[in-house]
């Protein structure tokens, strides 16, 4: 799994290991995020929620990886954003218990919080694929288009200075508990993710080939 405040790469490296690895990886925040675009209940009950930064309640994201590892957990997974409180990670424990699937890594993105407000306040992603860049990055500011998919890239609507303000107190006192919680299971690993992706990704590979 893949923790860490808002900007500090969860998303990127989750795509980066899907591809290197090929394991599945499931995001609540961008299952919601389609949810609402497609206009479904789940999109509109939750929608006001992620729009001002406020973390969902946690029954809802909890059916939505039950669902999930029913599903696809057998292959092994990622999880990206999840689990984000403490009542999260209980019925985690308790999810992967049924499905006999053991939790090998849990990886604590750290970084300051400078970096966090210049990544989500330039931050461009995918509007079709869900690739994440800046708006500063060689070749995306005149034509921002995903160089995966064609399409189009754009800014998140929570991406705003004062969203960003609830995402990081959400964060700070739902989230930041985690890191004692796992920290005690002995699966914690912190890795510095102020350093550009591939740097982060060179040590969680490492860590994913070598979890002992
Ligand atoms: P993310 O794409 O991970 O930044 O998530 C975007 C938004 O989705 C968050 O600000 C929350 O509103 C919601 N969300 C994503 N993951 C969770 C979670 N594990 N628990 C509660 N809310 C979540």
């Amino acid at each position: 799994m893949l923790l860490g405040a808002p900007g500090s790469g969860k998303g990127t490296q989750a795509e980066m290991i899907t591809r290197h690895f090929g394991i599945p990886v499931t995001s609540p925040g961008a299952i919601l995020r389609r949810e609402v675009e497609l206009g479904t209940l789940l999109g509109i009950e939750t929608a006001e929620k992620t729009k001002h930064g406020e973390l969902v309640p946690d029954k809802i994201i909890i059916d939505l990886i039950e669902d999930w590892v029913r599903l696809h957990g057998a292959a092994g997974f990622v999880f990206d954003g999840f689990p984000r409180t403490i009542p999260q990670a209980e019925a985690l424990q308790g999810i992967l218990q049924r499905h006999r699937t053991p939790l090998d890594l849990a990886l604590w993105l750290d970084v300051s919080a400078d970096t966090i407000k210049d990544r989500i306040l330039h931050r461009l992603q995918c509007q079709s694929c869900g690739f994440t860049t800046s708006e500063g990055a060689a070749g995306f500011s005149e034509r921002a288009i995903c160089p995966y998919c064609d399409g189009h890239l754009i800014r998140r609507t929570d991406d705003d200075a004062s969203v960003l303000e609830t995402r990081l107190s959400e964060f700070n006192s739902k989230t930041q508990p985690l890191a004692d919680f796992y920290g005690k299971m002995s699966t914690l690993r912190k890795i510095d993710g102020n350093r550009d992706r591939d740097a982060v990704f060179a040590d969680i590979s490492r860590l994913i080939e070598q979890p002992a």
